[in-house]
């Protein structure tokens, strides 16, 4: 009997750049293209075509988007960009004349239409399955769930609403689906991932949708959080602005329905750089709400990032950051000295603070940051914690993995001695032995 040759499948090669929600797109995008009958090519030779996913947030992000293209370019020669940068056609257009095709960020039908054209697909019974859950870029262990698009504020150095609209919710019915499917097929934590997580639902005016097996779920933060808790994976929260409601999530980390952890952009503490800033929710009573987070949700660990050298923060402004930091005692905190951005609002401020000042205010807050983290995780030692394994070494017999307390990519990992015979998404009861500024050391005990 004569075996069914199959036709070769193009191959499309991927370069994704930029923040977590990128990778989103990324994988949506690579999703319809298998289920196009396209494979994956790991390298620019093997490849039919190259898309490069770009990012466009900061002029560092764009030099390094267009330095990608240029590499696809010179390396491959077939070449589609889209993502974030896409809305600068022109600028890519100037420097590339030769891309095939350019489109913008969330744009999935039409990247594909461009692939579609630049390297025709086959069909095939045998080349159009997809997974259930999609093709994923992440390991299977955890996957990246975005719940919106798009932000209705307008941050004096942020031009993300420019590049991606007002805040645009998914339905929270469609959110629980996929969260299912992923946890179906091995996902162990879910990172819900956002321009704006608190303000989740608020263009839906939080209306109510009937679940399929029965039962209904709010487009709301809260109500979304608790029903994604209650399907077994870890539920970690990003990009929560501290508005009020936030306190109400708190009390499902205390029940254990979503990890004790927030992942809350405070930028700065000084109410007059928070002014200037237009950041959302700026309340100036944050550092007793900490306090009383800790007391309902006692091992929550706290990240945020601030920017440091904002047009117009002075020595003063800076002080009250340093002492609101030594005060709130965040467990992570990215800090970013300030960057005009082309576009955004901020570059046009007076009292731009020189270069050298902002990278010396830069270094001291990292050095604080570093001291606290390295008490905080000091205060661990002897515990034993949770830990979901990332990677094994089988020649060392060592394991990395994290904690609740950390998030991949972002924070620190859990290394682990004699990890035996684990493998990656196990969650294992592990004693703490030791620490620097950013890790722990333990052991995993039964
Ligand atoms: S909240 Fe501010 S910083 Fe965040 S995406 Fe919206 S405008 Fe940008």
């Amino acid at each position: 009997m004569n075996a069914t040759t199959l036709p070769k499948p193009p191959r499309v090669g991927l370069v994704s750049l930029g923040c977590p929600k990128n990778l989103v797109d990324s994988e949506r995008i690579m999703t319809k293209l298998r289920a196009d009958g396209y494979s994956m090519s790991p390298d620019y030779a093997g490849a039919d075509v190259v898309l490069v996913n770009t990012c466009g947030f900061l002029d560092s992000a764009k030099e390094e988007s267009l330095e990608a293209i240029g590499e696809a370019i010179a390396e491959n020669g077939r070449v589609v960009v889209t993502g974030c940068m896409g809305k600068e056609a022109e600028v890519i257009r100037a420097r590339f004349p030769d891309v095939l095709a350019i489109t913008g960020a969330h744009q999935y039908e039409e990247v594909v239409a461009a692939v579609h054209e630049v390297a025709p697909p086959i069909a095939s019974p045998f080349l159009d399955l997809v997974p259930d859950a999609g093709l994923k870029l992440t390991p299977r262990h955890y996957s990246y769930l975005k719940i919106s698009e798009g932000c209705n504020h307008r941050c004096a150095f942020c031009i993300i609403p420019n590049l991606r609209g007002d805040l645009a919710s998914r339905r929270p019915d469609a959110i629980l689906r996929e969260a299912e499917k992923l946890v179906a097929a091995g996902t162990r934590e879910l990172l819900v991932i956002s321009q704006d997580t608190s303000a989740y639902g608020v263009d839906l005016r939080h209306a109510t949708y009937p679940l399929k097996g029965g039962g209904e779920v709010r487009a709301h933060m809260t109500d979304l959080a608790a029903a994604l808790g209650r399907l077994g994976a870890w539920v970690r929260l990003h990009y929560v602005y501290p508005y009020p409601h936030v306190d109400n999530v708190i009390p499902l980390m205390a029940e254990g329905l979503v990890l004790p952890y927030l992942d809350i952009p405070f930028q700065h503490a000084s109410p007059k750089v928070l002014r200037a800033m237009r950041r959302p929710a700026n309340d100036a009573k944050v550092l007793q709400r900490i306090r009383s987070w800790r007391q309902v949700a006692p091992d929550i660990a706290i990240r945020s990032s601030f920017v440091v050298g904002f047009p117009g923060e002075t020595q003063e402004d800076f002080d009250y950051l340093l002492n609101w930091l030594e005060e709130a005692q965040l467990d992570r905190v990215g800090a970013f000295r300030f960057e005009p951005v082309e576009g955004a609002a901020a570059n046009a401020l007076p009292d731009q603070v020189p270069e050298e000042l902002k990278e010396e205010r830069y270094a001291r807050v990292m050095d604080l940051t570093a001291r606290i983290s390295a008490e905080k995780l000091a205060a661990k030692g002897g515990a034993t914690l949770d830990v979901i394994i990332d990677a094994v070494d089988p020649e060392s017999g060592g394991a990395s993995g994290r904690s609740k307390a950390d998030a991949p990519e972002i924070d620190g990992e859990v290394h682990l001695r004699d990890a035996g015979a684990l493998h990656p998404g196990d969650i294992v009861r592990v004693l703490v032995e030791d620490s620097d500024e950013h890790d722990l050391f333990g052991v995993p005990v039964n």
